[in-house]
């Protein structure tokens, strides 16, 4: 199977409509082929900045045009951050995400951040920032002090987008991971499901971002959590069995991605969360709070990666780094290695 760049809607919503089995059958054979079979990547996220966001996403607590429960903190001092980053690497998170709430970082605010860049990854972890929308110039000064990703989510798919954010373009935010890409850094980007979006909106999600010319690294896909206060916090709920498929879509449209179950998680029992795993994905986040809304505590994740024989600790080459061109290496080995249809007989039967 190749990479590919070209999807349609209509191809899309075609896997939304397969039988839920069939779909989850050909992206565990999808992900089994291009990653890691029993492995979790767990990401630790903390908020470095918070609330009073002069933009108006309508799903977020920290916009400061709605009245919600988030008390406001100007950016954190350096060395709290990096107490944070010891205690989720001691806790086994293998890369540190620091997100403020801002519309894009000021110039003051550079020196800060390059020192937190550097502090974390002085401790062995991968870092990871979201900090709204970037020039090329600071994406280049975030990269050259070693930031490996920079999360910056498309949320929705264009059509669907104005209904949601009014205060930046979907083209802003493309340029925005097109610096991300220049300067050399990884780009984590996913969207959110469950904000009244029709199902050819999420399809024109996915279709965006497998679009791109490279693929994300990372492609969270959130499940909208509804906070009181926000214009959201009544819409209808997703049902678990679209939220699943839509998984299984983004392992089999990005088979070389980790595919993140990011915010909602809380609200996933168990069995969901497993048959997201099943459905491809790879990689979470970790610690009782996302940015301002609940997660699972790391004991409850550890206990269901105990009772599914889910390995989280680093590997030598986690799937997330394979390039794509070193996919005609992989796919030639594996011919090379694969035996004849006489070796398979004579084995099936002795
Ligand atoms: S999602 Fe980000 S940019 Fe939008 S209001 Fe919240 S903090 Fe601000």
């Amino acid at each position: 199977m190749e990479v590919r760049h070209n999807w349609t809607v209509a191809e899309v919503q075609q896997l939304m409509e397969k039988p839920f089995m069939d779909l989850l059958f050909e992206a565990q054979c999808v992900h089994r082929q291009y990653q890691q079979s029993n492995y979790v990547q767990v990401s630790t996220l903390l908020s470095i900045k918070t609330g009073a966001c002069p933009e108006d996403c309508k799903y977020c607590p920290q916009s400061a045009r709605y009245t919600t429960d988030v008390e406001k903190e100007r950016l954190m001092e350096v060395d709290r951050v990096l107490d944070a980053a010891q205690k989720a690497k001691n806790a086994g998170s293998t890369r540190f995400c620091m997100g403020a709430a801002w519309k894009n970082p000021k110039a003051r605010d550079m020196p800060h951040l390059t020192e937190m860049i550097k502090g974390v990854k002085g401790m062995g972890l991968e870092t990871c920032m979201t900090l709204g929308m970037l020039t090329p110039d600071q994406a280049d000064e975030l990269a050259g002090a070693g930031l490996d990703y920079y999360n910056h989510n498309l949320d929705t798919s264009p059509e669907f987008y104005g209904n949601i954010i009014t205060t930046r373009t979907y083209q802003d935010r493309l340029d925005t991971l097109s610096h991300v890409r220049d300067a050399g850094m990884k780009i984590c980007s996913g969207g959110i499901i469950g904000m009244g979006e029709s199902a050819s909106d999420r399809a024109g999600l996915f279709v965006e971002l497998a679009n791109l010319p490279t693929h994300p690294e990372s492609v969270p896909v959130n499940m909208l959590v509804k906070v009181k206060g926000t214009p959201l916090e009544a819409v209808d709920d997703v049902d678990p069995f679209d939220f699943i498929r839509l998984i299984a879509i983004a392992r089999i449209m990005m088979p070389l991605s980790a595919v993140r179950l990011s915010a909602g998680r809380e609200d996933m029992n168990e069995q969901m969360q497993t048959l997201c795993f099943m459905a491809g994905a790879n990689s979470v986040f970790y610690g009782c709070k996302l940015l301002t809304t609940p997660n699972p505590s790391e004991d409850k994740d550890m206990q269901l990666f105990d009772k599914l024989g889910i390995n989280s600790q680093q590997v030598s080459q986690r799937p997330d780094e394979i390039e794509e061109n070193d996919l005609l290496d992989r796919v030639v080995e594996r011919v090379a290695a694969r035996p004849s249809q006489d070796d398979l007989f004579y084995e099936a039967s002795v």
